[in-house]
């Protein structure tokens, strides 16, 4: 193994006689898996199921997903098989009996909070924060392409939510760290590793849990995640909050045979803990599932919880009922959405979230919420997002049915031929899967592919 000696010799004490599993582990090829969207995935799924997911999947070898017109449709999101283990927590932890708000804090390019939108319902709603604004439209694109109406994106730094003390019912801090459980598939990740990086980790993850406290509700839920191994960001740091915010730790029913390894710390005895219980960190290791290293602990908060804000007006514009009847004919439901102008741009927001979503608007800086169904700069022109929401109605467009290669070239935003009479907009698709706009010309076409979605190497 290829590691920073420090690295290793911290491994090799935790790990003990397991140190050479481990090992000829590490030098195994890492498994491939994937997670589908049930909105959108026709047909048969692959068979070798990831044992805590329901919708994750390994594959038999790593296709090239750039070269499927359905990975680019958001069909599936590839994503490593230990961290879909949010989805067994949100179907045995979260709250089930009132609609939740969910806050997706470190959220790009997107993997948990798509794994999030499939697990929630139609009535919560979801917040897919990233601070980093380039990393921020790479999220708003996948959210995009998994085709959620009840989604807002946004683009902030994790103090900012201190505005909205005790809205949140569940938050999730899959925290930035020094990404030791991901050293066996991306090995140019350890030349970033150092003590000193693992310190500064740490740091910034007390301080993104200590800044996001407020906005959690009293009894809500703190899902804490890192794909290290460093106990400096996983245990230790949950000891740490254990002295500074009041909170009890969730337990998890874990099956023996997922091979999943809890560990049990605390300091029961310790002043430090304020709710005085033990705290429960669950660990993956390469060498004991199929799948990447990663740890998670879940926190219910016990802490009072001011909220702030209660009913306010909303300001949204409406679009005009000209655009409204016209749009309308565009979404499978909508009576189920309220029609706004957010500049050029019509939106469709579901009914049930416009106040919520009217006050993340005012506080927050968000990127997107709702669906971006039209630009009415001169008439009304389907956007691209509305395209891949599942909101959408094919059956108000022409449509063109592409190849695979035709497809592929669509996708990396080529000029081609297009074989279809038709003149004006016209939906691609492939195979089952809606891919975007066309205007067609006759002799030629404008293939209207968002310019920083394309594929760039075909
Ligand atoms: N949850 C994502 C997923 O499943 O696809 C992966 C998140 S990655 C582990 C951590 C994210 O935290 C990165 O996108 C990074 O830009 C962001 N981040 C970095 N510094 C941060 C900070 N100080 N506060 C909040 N987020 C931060």
């Amino acid at each position: 193994m290829n590691l920073p000696s420090a690295h290793l010799e911290s491994l090799r004490k935790s790990l003990g006689n397991e140190f050479d599993q481990f090992a000829q582990a590490y030098n195994e090829t890492p498994p491939v898996s994937i997670r589908i969207n049930k909105g959108k995935w026709q047909g048969e799924t692959p068979s070798d199921h990831v044992p805590w997911s329901e919708d994750g999947y390994y594959l038999k070898e790593r296709p090239s997903f750039t070269h499927d017109p359905k990975f680019h449709a958001g069909w599936y999101y590839v994503q490593e098989a230990s961290s879909q283990f949010l989805s067994h927590i949100a179907k045995t932890v979260f709250p089930k009996d009132h609609s939740l708000k969910v806050l997706d804090l470190c959220a790009a390019p997107g993997g948990k909070s798509t794994l999030l939108a499939s697990e929630l319902n139609e009535e919560d709603l979801l917040v897919s924060n990233e601070v980093i604004r380039t990393r921020a439209h790479i999220l708003a694109e996948n959210s995009s392409k998994w085709g959620k109406p009840n989604v807002v994106v946004t683009n902030n730094d994790p103090e900012q939510f201190q505005k909205l003390k005790g809205f949140f019912d569940v938050i999730v801090v899959d925290a930035p760290c020094s990404g030791e459980g991901l050293f066996r598939r991306d090995p140019e990740l350890t030349g970033e590793w150092s003590e000193e990086n693992v310190n500064l980790c740490s740091a910034r993850q007390r301080r993104i849990v200590l800044d996001i406290w407020d906005s959690l509700k009293e009894g809500g839920i703190l899902v804490y995640s890192t794909c290290t191994f460093n106990a400096q960001e996983n245990e230790e740091n949950l000891e740490w909050l254990a002295s500074q915010i009041g909170f009890e730790s969730v337990k998890l029913e874990v099956p023996k045979g997922w091979n999943i390894v809890e560990s049990d710390f605390g300091f029961a005895q310790s002043d430090n803990n304020r709710s005085g219980n033990k705290v429960s960190g669950y660990r993956f290791y390469p060498h004991k599932v199929k799948g990447e290293g990663f740890f998670v602990s879940v926190l219910r908060k016990t802490d009072e919880s001011e909220q702030t804000g209660g009913k306010e007006k909303v300001l949204f514009t409406p679009a005009p009922s000209k655009e409204r009847n016209e749009v309308s004919l565009w979404l499978k439901n909508p009576e189920q959405f309220d029609f706004i102008r957010r500049g050029d741009h019509v939106l469709a927001l579901p009914k049930i979230h416009v106040e919520s979503v009217h006050r993340l608007s005012r506080l927050l800086n968000c990127v997107q919420y709702g669906i971006p169904v039209a630009d009415a700069q001169k008439g009304l022109k389907p956007l691209h997002e509305l395209s891949q929401s599942i909101q959408l109605n094919t059956s108000a467009f022409h449509v063109t049915e592409l190849s695979k290669d035709e497809a592929l070239k669509f996708l990396a935003k080529e000029d081609f031929k297009v074989n279809d009479s038709h003149k004006g907009i016209a939906l691609m698709m492939h195979d089952g899967a809606t891919l975007g706009w066309m205007n067609l010309l006759g002799n030629r076409a404008n293939n209207l592919y968002p310019k920083e979605w394309r594929i760039r190497r075909l």
